[in-house]
């Protein structure tokens, strides 16, 4: 009971919390204890809340449909995300189903390409589809229905420009003014629409408008455009259509006809809400409704598919799935899981005003899910050697790592194998070690993670000072697991055996912009990349076991954080990208 009204009480100071703070690391422990009370319970957002009157009161006797509605114009990002566990999430939660459609009204930006990596996406992300559907599989149904409007009066066909329609259109303060067009008869209508549907013009020359309101103070409702003439050739009708539908006149005439008892969208559509039960009302049709919520804003990246585009077309980025991408795609890639993913929509929660997520919410999210899930492995990224001088040149003996400590019984582990020659951290040892260096330099003593104690004696130095071996003693009787050596060091460092190190190219990622708000409109947003975003380690030193690697499994790399192997990773070049530092270690520049 205290915990609920503790609940309520700091949900209501999400929004300070989620704006970004100056100081980082202040947001993120509020963060931790704001959760630390909610995950006992979460109250209702406010979506469910309506959803839960309404199967109180029996609407649509009860029944829940929800549809995810993407466009195929580009790849799923973080946003659609949030976008997708709330739709399906009030699905599952309220015994109902939720549908896959593609809003493929725009034929010129769509691609197939586009249609098969959302369904991957969405059924990575854990979810199942009721059916997969395309708005443009209701094309002739949407035609009838403009028809239908037209035989009420309530639609016509105007000839003027697109700028004479906007200068038509009145402003927020003054109405719109008619067109000669406005008054066409119900028969010269028919008549020219179907003439725009048989392709007797060209683009442009004719749109479709509803017969409106001139004098709303919504101009959404002043003669909203319904089709426009596009001779341009469709992924999936073809060469069938020259006139299309626009969002407006497509999407909720969708919703009905797939009976969508909620349809969610984000919080710009609230002034089409109107246009969107003026349709409804006037065609007589299923009464889905729209509800809105704020869509998911996250700081130094960007959104919006347009832009995203740009940065794949242009090279700033190797793909859709660059690692670096806020794509679905990108973080998988990247080693994200759809555990962490959803746990992060989870947490941000759902709400009716606009706000800013901390890209390290997400980092937390990922960095718990893989604490817990991850296999412990010991890689050394920029190697160093260092030479146990009483260790027999010719002996290996075999340690034991356990997979995960985190977990009880450490889920099995593996041998690792340890010689006398060992790959170290260059930056473990130091020449001059100032004081509490609790790593290696002359004198100072260590525990090698999983092997022996071991004690710096001496190193060597190249022509030009470069230090290349760092040379120490082991104390036999330290074995970890059987330690008699009653000595205790404040350091441990990773390491991997000369002779059965494998080689991989490791990849270390940064933020892909450089500031909080890359597409705020004073700059191209291009302005803002993060020049270092990418740092590729060729050299990497691995434990052999990892030669092994599952693709798609998380690894912690022991003090070096958590990766995954690549896509392009092969058994001759093993590749690894860095998933999250094991601490929220980002500074602001
Ligand atoms: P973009 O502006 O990036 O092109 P979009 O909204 O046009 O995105 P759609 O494919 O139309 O992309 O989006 C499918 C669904 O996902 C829509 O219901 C949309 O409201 C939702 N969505 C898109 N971006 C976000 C976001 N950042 N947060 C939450 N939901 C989103
Ligand atoms: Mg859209």
């Amino acid at each position: 009971m205290i915990l609920r009204q503790f609940g309520v009480l700091f949900s209501g100071m999400i929004p300070i919390f989620l704006i970004p703070t100056t100081t980082h690391t202040h947001y993120f422990s509020i963060f931790v204890v704001y959760h630390l009370i909610m995950s006992e319970e979460r109250s209702l957002n406010f979506i469910e809340e309506i959803v839960e009157e309404d199967i109180a009161s029996g609407t649509n006797s009860g029944r829940v449909l929800t549809r995810f509605p993407p466009e195929p114009n580009g790849y799923l990002h973080i946003g659609h995300a949030k976008s997708i566990c709330l739709n399906f999430g009030l699905a599952l939660k309220y015994g109902g189903q939720t549908n896959l459609r593609f809003d493929d009204t725009n034929p010129v930006k769509e691609d197939v390409e586009y249609v098969d990596s959302i369904k991957e996406d969405v059924k990575w992300l854990g979810f199942d589809w009721a059916e997969e559907l395309y708005a443009s599989d209701y094309f002739h149904q949407l035609y009838d229905f403009a028809v239908a409007l037209i035989k009420k009066d309530l639609a016509y066909v105007d000839d003027s420009t697109a700028e004479e329609i906007a200068a038509q259109k009145g402003t927020p303060t003054e109405p719109g003014t008619p067109n000669p067009y406005r008054s066409r008869s119900v028969e010269e209508n028919l008549q020219l629409f179907a003439e725009m549907k048989a392709g007797k013009y060209p683009d442009g020359a004719k749109v479709l408008r509803a017969k409106g309101d001139l004098a709303s103070p919504n101009m959404h409702m002043r003669d909203p455009l319904m089709y426009r003439i596009k001779h341009a050739h469709h992924h999936r009708t073809g060469d069938q259509w020259c006139i299309y539908p626009m969002y407006d006149f497509a999407h909720g005439q969708s919703d009905a006809i797939e009976k969508i008892t909620h349809s969610i969208c984000t919080l710009e559509f609230v002034p089409h809400r109107e246009l969107y039960n003026w349709f409804i009302e006037k065609l007589d049709i299923f009464p889905s409704k729209q509800y809105e919520f704020a869509r998911l804003n996250l700081n130094y990246t960007v959104m919006s598919k347009r832009k995203l585009l740009q940065l794949v077309t242009e090279g700033h980025v190797e793909d859709w799935d660059d690692p670096r991408m806020p794509t679905i795609s990108g973080l998988r890639r990247r080693g994200y899981t759809p555990e962490s993913i959803r746990e992060f929509c989870d947490r941000i929660g759902v709400a009716k005003r606009e706000n800013m997520i901390d890209m390290g919410l997400l980092e937390f999210c990922i960095r718990e899910n893989l604490n817990k899930t991850a296999w412990r492995r010991m890689a050394v990224l920029d190697p160093i050697k260092l030479v146990i001088t009483n260790y027999p040149a010719s002996q290996t003996e075999t340690m034991f790592g356990e997979n995960n400590p985190e977990v009880e019984g450490g889920e099995g582990g593996r041998d690792i194998p340890f010689s006398n020659e060992l790959w170290i951290e260059r930056e473990d040892f130091m020449e001059e070690p100032p004081k509490k260096f609790f790593r290696l330099g002359v004198g100072l003593s260590v525990r090698l993670k999983s092997a022996y104690i071991v004690t710096c004696t001496g190193f060597e130095k190249d022509a030009n000072g470069n230090v290349t071996e760092v040379h120490c003693t082991y104390l036999p009787e330290s074995r970890s697991g059987s330690d008699k050596s009653g000595l205790s060091v404040k350091g441990t460092i990773h390491w991997v055996s000369v002779p059965h190190a494998k080689s991989a190219e490791v990849r270390l990622y940064d933020r892909l912009f450089q500031v909080e708000d890359p597409s705020n409109e004073d700059h191209d947003f291009k302005e803002y990349l993060n020049p270092n975003s990418l740092q590729i380690l060729p050299n990497a030193l691995i434990e052999n076991d990892l030669a092994s690697a599952i693709p798609g499994k998380g690894y912690q790399f022991i003090r070096k954080g958590y990766f995954t192997l690549d896509k392009h990773s092969t058994p001759e070049k093993l590749v690894f990208n860095r998933t999250v530092t094991l601490k929220d270690g980002w500074v602001k520049k």
